[in-house]
């Protein structure tokens, strides 16, 4: 079986341009006629650093990224991130206040710890939108750091909808810790949720404005995939695994305001004192951006795949920058909710409409019916439409839509998805 006769539609890792990986291929080999790969030079080898620059440059350049913004290459998974940004973002919160406090009280250590301690139990908040299993995963891992009692589900996507996952309730519903109250540490959302098919359409209107909080989006599995509006968010992070390039490197675009000296963190001691955790080193955000994303080794290898696949991104879009691709993921996505809006006898999308993910296109066949749904991943296999099996945890079909899915690959599938219907 050859590259082309195939066309993958899952959900991550998932397919790279073959002009990458066939450059890939070489610079494993030999890259740039040094006689060695890309894998066994040093991290911090002239050429490491200038893929480093180069892939970086390439993502401010798609997603015009301000220059008040630092990007940290970090090695954890989106998983990590869901970790890395209570320890960070809550160090930064807890200094604030011990800050605040100290310039009450002068510099009396005890009692600047008792009223601390008091505050942290009554008015340390974080604020997760549950939509999906992957905003879920993230609350679930803030609470087991810093505990339940801290962690504000400001909106749950399952209570307004018999316990599934499928709809972002409306603004009005949410209950966000009251910036009068000072606001939460920060606010956290994913903006789309690769298992259940949910993107947010657009920025929530109620993180925006003067005193807006520190605003934190896990875009794993729609980076690059549309125009993003920078400056509202204090945390981008994304696994590089299925828009970007291959597993291994995780992606953080950080708000350089977040890292000292404009935000100091609290102190490992003083965290302790709180019983408040103490992140790892390679997860502190001040480290990996004083170091370039250098303090340890990084898969030098990952970066320049990601560099290559935004490279080729801005060769190809020019000035349009990251328009082009977000109109042509919406085209491919509207060809393939075209075909399963046109035969809602055989097909049920899964999300609400307003929230329908161009990623993740997650729908049942035959009302979920185990054998046809079994059938049609066969026939789609048949014709080389792999990866359409839905997550373990929800089943059903979900095509995965991802930058590197081609308009004529969506073409196939939206024919396969036609012809099935009309069979059966
Ligand atoms: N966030 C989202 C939206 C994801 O889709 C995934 C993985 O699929 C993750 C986080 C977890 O990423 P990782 O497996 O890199 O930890």
């Amino acid at each position: 079986v050859q590259r082309s006769d195939v066309n993958y539609f899952g959900a991550g890792p998932a397919p790279l341009p073959t002009v990458v990986l066939e450059k890939a291929s070489q610079a494993l080999l030999n890259y740039q006629d040094k006689g060695l790969g890309l894998c066994e030079i040093s991290h911090r080898s002239p050429e490491a650093n200038a893929i480093l620059a180069e892939t970086k440059q390439a993502l401010s350049d798609l997603l015009e990224i301000p220059d008040d913004y630092d990007i940290l290459f970090l090695q954890s998974g989106g998983s990590g991130e869901f970790s890395a940004v209570v320890y960070n973002l809550v160090a930064i919160w807890v200094e604030k206040k011990r800050a605040k406090i100290a310039e009450e009280v002068g510099d009396n250590k005890e009692e600047i710890l008792k009223r601390l301690r008091k505050v942290v139990d009554e008015e340390l908040k974080v604020d997760y939108l549950v939509t999906g299993c992957w905003s879920l995963k993230a609350s679930q891992e803030a609470a087991r750091l810093i505990g339940a009692k801290h962690v504000n589900v400001a909106a749950d996507a399952r209570k307004a909808n018999d316990g599934k996952f499928g709809k972002i309730p409306s603004e009005d519903q949410w209950s966000l810790t009251p910036r009068s109250a000072g606001g939460p540490a920060f606010v956290y959302f994913c903006d789309n949720e690769t298992v259940d098919g949910v993107e947010f359409p657009s920025f929530p209107k109620s993180l925006e404005g003067e005193d807006a909080p520190i605003v934190v989006a896990d875009m794993s599995s729609n980076f690059i995939s549309r125009k993003v509006d920078v400056k509202k968010y204090g945390v981008i992070f994304g696994g590089a695994q299925k828009n970007i390039g291959n597993a291994g490197i995780t992606i953080a675009i950080l708000k350089k305001s977040l890292l000292p000296p404009q935000s100091p963190y609290a102190s490992p001691e003083l965290l302790r004192e709180l019983n408040l955790p103490v992140g790892p080193i390679v997860l502190d955000y001040p480290t990996i951006a004083k170091n370039n994303s250098l303090y340890n080794t990084l898969p030098i290898f990952d970066v320049w795949v990601a560099g290559q696949v935004m490279k080729a991104l801005v060769n190809s879009y020019g000035a349009k920058r990251i328009s082009s691709q977000e109109e042509i993921s919406d085209e491919k996505a509207n060809l393939i909710y075209g075909v399963l809006d046109k035969y809602t006898d055989v097909y049920r999308v899964v999300p609400d409409k307003s929230v329908r993910s161009r990623m993740n296109i997650c729908f049942r066949v035959a009302g979920g019916d185990a054998d046809k749904e079994k059938a049609f991943l066969a026939g789609a296999e048949k014709k080389g439409l792999l990866g359409l099996k839905g997550h373990r945890s929800v089943g059903g079909i979900r095509a995965s839509n991802y930058n590197a899915v081609s308009l004529d690959g969506a073409k196939l599938l939206a024919s396969y998805l036609e012809e099935y219907a009309k069979s059966i």
